[in-house]
């Protein structure tokens, strides 16, 4: 096979070390009758033994070169490619219960994290590497410098492990930073709480849009003195020192005021 060249604009790099591949799919844990998608198979790390192991299993692609080459070693009974867009991708097409794996491109992980949390419903776990910063950022708790609306949207609906670093040689060609194996596992429906999810995202964006302000300013559009008294909220304090549970009450309160900012 010819070499395939790392296209930084998909965010490639490929793991090349076989005792971090092993120890990432020990982890994912992947059983015969799993269904799994994979995102960014690349030049199949990961992808090989998981096929192995589960029989069968679904991949999402972007890039063309890695695509023939994904159609040339797997027969469609082995290996299902979607090509294209994985932010564009309907995971609800592939039926429920899923379970999500990736290496994920780096330079859109924060919109693909989005975008996989509107199929939290279909999905059992996800297991992802990403930059160990993003993964310190999702699971960060409040009070703390990377806390933030990435945070508590995904803490709100799911649970979240850091489970180990992989260091930068472990991939061909070595990316500049630590990357980190993070499983995410959605919260069942009855304990997310938000009666309006679209209103808690406005509410979660407006706290930490201007992080150096106090709520008191960056919630003045969804609640006065009065509703800060009533939900027993400082308002002088800033978004990051808030819990998931303050944002669901605070998102609920407005949903009742009726206030639509
Ligand atoms: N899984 C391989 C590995 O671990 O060696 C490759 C990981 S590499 C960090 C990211 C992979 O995601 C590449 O194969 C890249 O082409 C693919 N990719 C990048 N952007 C994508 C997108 N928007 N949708 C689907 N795949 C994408």
């Amino acid at each position: 096979m010819t070499e395939h060249y790392a296209r930084k604009r998909f965010g490639q790099n490929f793991l090349s070390d076989p005792n971090i591949i092993r120890k990432i799919v020990d982890a994912i844990r992947p059983a015969v009758g799993d269904t799994i998608v994979e995102i960014g198979p690349g030049l199949a790390a990961m992808t090989d033994p998981l096929v192995e192991r589960l029989g069968h299993m679904h991949v999402v692609e972007i890039d063309r070169d890695l695509i023939a080459r994904l159609k040339e070693r797997y027969t469609p009974e082995r290996l299902t490619i979607h090509e294209g867009d994985a932010l564009k991708f309907d995971f609800g097409t592939l039926g429920a219960p899923l379970r999500v794996v990736g290496n994920l491109p780096y330079n859109i992980s924060t919109p693909l994290l989005f975008h996989l949390a509107s199929f939290a419903e279909s999905v059992t776990d996800m297991t992802f590497m990403l930059q160990k910063e993003v993964v310190m950022r999702m699971v960060a708790e409040p009070g703390t410098e990377e806390y933030g609306r990435l945070s508590v949207m995904l803490q709100y609906r799911f649970r979240m492990a850091r489970l180990f670093d992989v260091p930068p040689g472990a991939f061909r060609p070595a990316p500049k930073v630590t990357s980190s194996i993070v499983r995410m596992v959605p919260l069942p429906p009855e304990q997310l709480g938000a009666e309006d999810e679209e209103l808690l995202g406005r509410i979660v964006a407006a706290a930490f849009g201007q992080r150096r302000k106090t709520l008191r300013n960056t919630l003045r559009d969804f609640i006065d003195e009065q509703d800060f008294a009533a939900l027993g909220v400082d308002p002088g304090l800033r978004g990051e020192r808030l819990s998931v549970t303050d944002y669901v009450n605070i998102a609920n309160h407005v949903a009742k005021k009726g206030v639509s900012a």
